[in-house]
């Protein structure tokens, strides 16, 4: 039978790669007489998301023409997912920005001049250099997403902002790593999260959409889980891929996590199915949490959740029966109500209660990386005003993006006049997408570096293009699953038209600026070397295997001679958080209900596909071809009611009155009445992405408010309702 490139895509998403070691570790030893002279293959590093599977690229006369997972590395384990493999149709994505690019027109109006590296570097330079005399350094943001970020904020330190924000924290995981760290000292993520799924009895999610949100290894680690035998709870208000996988689903309300969490929490101490000896050693506050959660009873918790009371007493029970070798997901994407850092204590609180921190099929502990840091050449200037990115929030732990558009609207505490955005599609990532034109109207520069012709890129006034992970290095990686290890990136093909990495345009902009002193290499293949002697790794190995385990790294499980580190105040975990007490803010998780959607509406609910990674691979010419447009998930009883039929043109109006692009509708009995279900992403207004342009429904573009975590200042997003409009 013939396979066609989309059935190759689909059967590949998930087969081992063909690579076998040998001394070439990727080529049989067989086959080496046989190969062409002028193919190579050359490990590396994935950025089609961020989990960073190692992957092997094989290169003839000089094209990439396949990649595959690096068998040696532990985040891949010899596999790629779809889009890993899809890495190719971005490398030679004809819509790919080419050159330096200068506004002409109006922004957003798509007119441009193409320009010289130099000559976009001076436009940058002369307008900063009239901001920083105007309204000082600090007026000048970042909002970056990958390993982009990390050069680019090297920049602005050299230029003396502190204004770095990350859409990962305010619009993703922020309010979980808050809720670790005030219950266990760290969150429960080293990039990749620590869940030992694959070893684990029960396995219980919320709203965690394993196989729709791809990343690799981990996904790998829940079909082992499940092969082995593992129990699954789904909590969601659809019936996801996983729900499909579970022994319960429970399609709870949405908006009512918190108050299963709490009613969890309480049975588990009612019914003592809590590890004693493990929290009599390692937690405090028992007495203050079991006081403060007695009023979430199961009848309380059924009528709120909309669950059977025995279902959400079977569910606990499962967990309690082969605890401590269970595990409640932690989850990734937080960004749910605005109490999501409560919501995150909660699910750590339970972890905790059933003792699964440290333990075999719960949340393994970091692996021991002992290697010595490079010393510090550069002393960056210490900004004379503090960043604003932290807004009131006590436990704000890293730069809000949403509080730095505040700031570029209202201009308190003081003015932000420029923006470099590397990376993230800031349209398509900040709620109310309204406020960030409107934000951008009040700035006097805006950069974006990036790969794509985004609808964030196209409203800037210097494009900068810069290279895809294919086509540069990277500093080195430290890899933390169960082992350690350290990989690398390094380019598998020469840079295509006039791009340049990220590290070469911060470098570029510094000298431009007279910033020279503050950069610290040469070529950031220079400072690699560097840095692999420092930690004795052997540099030539790594590039020939891309990826090298750290010795004596592997301390999982909690034993005699390994004992975990709680870095809270207490040095234990903490049920019952002082640091919260004394903020004013609850100690123990509380539960308040959120709003319900009006008659006639529903609450709009967002999610991944596996082959996709938020708007950014939305035009790989490899991964449309598999999903081009998304649909919006109906409940059939509604679908009925409204007279709408499976596959029918709809668009969706919100609250405020916006009307979405029109797309499909998708009937069916896998989601509650009460909400409808899209895949984040669609709906690009930027006529360059030629595919995807004004395909499919843009969830941001109808999130017309968020809800503010009053701990973390993280964005909620699930609290806007739509009406679904038949569209003929
Ligand atoms: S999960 Fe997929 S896209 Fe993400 S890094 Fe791994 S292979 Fe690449």
């Amino acid at each position: 039978m013939a396979i066609s490139r989309r059935n190759f895509l689909k059967c590949a998403a998930f087969t081992a790669g063909g690579a076998v070691l040998a001394d070439n570790p990727f080529v049989k030893a067989t086959a080496k007489a046989a190969m062409k002279k002028d193919v190579k293959y050359i490990p590396s590093y994935c950025e089609m998301c961020f989990w960073r599977c190692g992957l092997v690229a094989k290169v003839e006369g000089g094209k990439v023409v396949k990649l595959e997972g690096n068998p040696l590395h532990p985040q891949s384990r010899g596999r790629l997912c779809a889009r890993g493999q899809a890495g190719i149709g971005l490398l030679y994505d004809k819509d790919r920005l080419q050159t330096p690019l200068i506004r002409t027109g109006e922004r957003g109006d798509g007119k441009y001049r193409k320009a010289s590296w130099d000559e976009a570097y001076s436009y940058i330079a002369e307008k900063l250099t009239g901001i920083k005399k105007k309204y000082g350094p600090e007026s000048v943001a970042l909002f970056a997403h990958g390993n982009g970020g990390a050069y680019m904020g090297n920049f602005l330190e050299a230029f003396g902002s502190p204004n770095h924000s990350h859409p990962s924290y305010a619009q993703c995981l922020g309010a979980r790593e808050v809720a670790f760290t005030l219950t266990y000292g760290q969150g429960p993520a080293s990039t990749a999260e620590r869940v030992d799924m694959a070893n684990s009895r029960v396995i219980a999610l919320f709203g965690s959409h394993m196989g729709e949100n791809m990343h690799n290894s981990h996904n790998q680690d829940f079909v082992d889980g499940l092969a082995n035998g593992a129990k699954l709870i789904v909590v969601d208000p659809r019936y996801s891929t996983a729900a499909g996988k579970a022994s319960m689903w429970l399609p709870i309300k949405p908006g009512t996590d918190l108050a299963l969490i709490l009613a969890w929490i309480n049975i588990v101490i009612q019914e003592k199915w809590y590890d004693r000896e493990y929290l009599e050693k390692y937690a405090t506050g028992f007495d203050e949490l079991k006081e403060a959660v007695k009023g979430y009873t199961p009848e309380w918790d059924a009528k709120e959740t909309d669950l059977p009371k025995q279902d959400i007493i079977e569910a606990i029970r499962e967990l309690g029966r082969y605890k401590p070798n269970v595990v409640v997901h932690p989850g990734r994407h937080y960004s749910w109500y605005g109490d999501d850092t409560q919501r995150g204590r909660g699910l750590a609180i339970l972890n905790a209660l059933l003792g699964t921190w440290g333990r075999k099929g719960g949340l393994w502990l970091p692996p021991k990386v002992n290697l010595t840091k490079m010393k510090e050449t550069v002393k960056y200037p210490k900004p004379k005003r503090e960043s604003l990115g932290f807004g009131d929030y006590p436990f704000a732990s890293a730069g809000i993006t949403t509080e730095v558009r505040r700031a570029t609207i209202e201009g308190t505490p003081y003015p932000i006049k420029a923006w470099f955005v590397i990376g993230t599609n800031l349209m398509k990532t900040m709620p109310v997408p309204g406020k960030t034109l409107e934000a951008i109207k009040n700035l006097d520069l805006l950069v974006n570096i990036d790969l794509m012709p985004t609808d964030m890129v196209m409203m800037s006034d210097v494009i900068l293009p810069s290279t895809s992970y294919l086509e540069r290095h990277d500093s080195l990686a430290i890899v933390t699953q169960k082992n350690a290890g350290v990989a690398i990136r390094q380019p598998v093909a020469n840079p295509w038209k006039n791009v340049k990495p990220a590290w070469l345009i911060a470098k570029e902009l510094c000298n431009k600026m007279g910033l020279k002193k503050y950069v610290e290499y040469k070529t950031l293949d220079e400072q690699m070397r560097q840095q692999a002697k420092l930690w004795k790794i052997d540099y030539k190995k790594l590039e020939t295997t891309g990826y090298i385990p750290i010795p004596d790294s592997y301390h999982p499980y909690i034993t005699e001679k390994n004992q975990p580190v709680f870095a809270t105040d207490s040095k234990k975990i903490e049920l019952y958080s002082e640091a919260l007490d004394e903020e004013d803010m609850d100690p123990v998780p509380k539960y308040t209900r959120h709003k319900v959607p009006p008659a006639g509406m529903f609450r709009l609910l967002y999610g991944r596909s596996p082959v996709h990674t938020f708007s950014r691979s939305m035009n790989n010419k490899w991964l449309y071809e598999l999903k081009s447009e998304n649909e919006v998930w109906l409940s059939a009883n509604v679908a009925r009611r409204l007279g709408i039929e499976n596959g029918e043109k709809v668009s969706l109006v919100n609250e405020k009155g916006l009307k979405s692009n029109v797309g499909r509708v998708k009937v069916t009995e896998r989601i509650r009445e009460d909400c409808v279900y899209v895949i984040h992403g669609f709906g690009s207004t930027s006529k360059r992405m030629t595919l995807t342009y004004g395909r499919g429904i843009d969830d941001a573009q109808m999130m017309s408010h968020y809800a503010t975590d009053p701990i973390s200042g993280t964005n909620g997003m699930r609290v806007n309702f739509v009406k679904i409009v038949k569209e003929s």
